[in-house]
């Protein structure tokens, strides 16, 4: 393992393949992609980072107290509760680790204890810290565990202090025994309360429970890989599938004719109607919902290329289903698990598509996960016969 750039690696987890060059961690994953997606098209060679360090732009840390009371912060071992202290680490960006060390030292000044879930006392629960690498932004939520929060207004003053970085904090409650990190309830502390990133030339604002790709620099690359492969003209009709906040859309939304995107997370979705407003995109409409339903009620229109882009669990039957039905020529899948990418691969080429090529993507260096795009086409009449 390698210490050097992680004293933690095997505790933490999260960094599977930091043992390896990183020459060598782009092998296997085209190993991977390319044994998974064999039954289907040929395989491009991985689109490499070139800053396969410190990239990480959302950050988390857990708190809470080790045995002898001391204040902790830093990660969950993989597969427990138990927090593994980090100090800094490799992948994440370093202005995050910054924030989350001050917040530690912040709570001895003030006399703030970390929540703890069993007792109910205590108050800072966990961290997240989000990056704009472009603009240099920066949002802080601190998640609490009990809603009274004493000198909230004057810790987040000398957090903001400390740090220059922060340009907004937002303090979530979260006193459910749960594992989710987020709780219901949140308040801007500071500034506005989101952040804006860069990304193919437009500016995206990003609240803190939408989702944003971690790897902004990457993401870039993925996008004009999958509109490449989108083949726009001008005049079609676009579906941006599992939007977030608009960005893949927003991007593509100057070379189509219209764009409609559905997601089911309602920030996300007004954050994307607010991304077309802000980069005077006219041609663009976002709706909440389920992918599947949405298309299943028609609500999309006809469709000439469908860009889709679900969770780690893939997309569903109903989605798959209806996208068949809908006729569209050209489809997009941008997958962040290869393993439900191929599933899914699986259904549309056994009605009336076939893929064509797959480039991936290195969105998260020395983790064994990869980002692949897939083109699949419409198999015409004529092809059939
Ligand atoms: N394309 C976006 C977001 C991809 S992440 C980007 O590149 O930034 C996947 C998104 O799908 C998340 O925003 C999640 O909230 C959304 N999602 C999850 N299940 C969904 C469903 N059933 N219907 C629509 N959106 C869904």
């Amino acid at each position: 393992m390698n210490k050097a750039l992680c004293p933690v690696t095997e505790k933490c987890g999260g960094c599977q393949l930091l043992h390896l060059p990183y020459r060598r961690q782009l092998e296997q994953k085209q190993q991977l992609v390319e044994r998974l997606l064999k039954p289907y098209c040929p395989v491009k060679p991985i689109l490499g980072a070139e800053n396969p360090l410190h990239y990480r732009n959302k950050v988390h840390a857990a708190f809470g107290t080790d045995w002898q009371g001391h204040i902790i912060c830093g990660t969950y071992q993989a597969g427990t509760h138990r927090i593994v202290p980090v100090q800094q680490c490799c992948i994440e960006d370093p202005t995050a680790s910054r924030v989350i060390n001050a917040v530690r030292k912040l709570m001895i000044a003030f006399h703030i204890a970390p929540y703890n879930e069993d007792t109910g006392r205590g108050i800072i629960r966990h961290v997240l810290v989000r990056t704009g690498r472009r603009t240099g932004q920066a949002l802080v939520t601190l998640v609490i565990g009990r809603p009274d929060f004493p000198a909230r207004k004057a810790f987040v003053e000398a957090l903001v202090q400390n740090c220059p970085g922060i340009t907004s904090v937002v303090v979530n409650l979260n006193s459910a025994k749960t594992s989710m990190i987020l709780g219901q309830s949140s308040r801007v502390a500071y500034g506005r309360g989101w952040i804006e990133d860069e990304l193919c030339g437009l500016t995206f604002g990003i609240s803190p429970s939408s989702f944003y790709q971690v790897n902004a620099e990457q993401a870039q690359r993925l996008y004009e890989t999958a509109i490449g492969y989108a083949g726009l003209t001008g005049r079609e009709s676009l579906l941006d599938a599992y939007c977030g906040i608009g960005t893949i859309g927003l991007a593509a939304a100057g070379r189509a004719a219209r764009v409609t995107g559905v997601e089911l997370n309602p920030d996300a979705v007004q954050d994307a109607i607010r991304n077309a407003r802000r980069n005077g995109i006219a041609n663009a409409r976002f709706f909440e919902g389920d992918a599947g339903e949405f298309l299943r009620a028609g609500k999309a229109g006809l469709l000439d290329v469908v860009m889709m882009d679900p969770p780690r669990a893939g997309s569903d039957r109903r989605f798959l289903q209806s996208l068949c039905q809908s006729g569209a020529g050209r489809v997009v899948y941008v997958s962040c698990n290869p393993e439900t990418l191929a599933r899914d691969l699986d259904y549309l080429t056994a009605h009336g598509y076939r893929a064509l090529e797959a480039t991936p993507v290195d969105m998260f260096p020395q983790t064994e996960h990869v980002e692949t795009v897939v083109f699949v086409s419409r198999v015409t009449k004529n092809e059939l016969k």
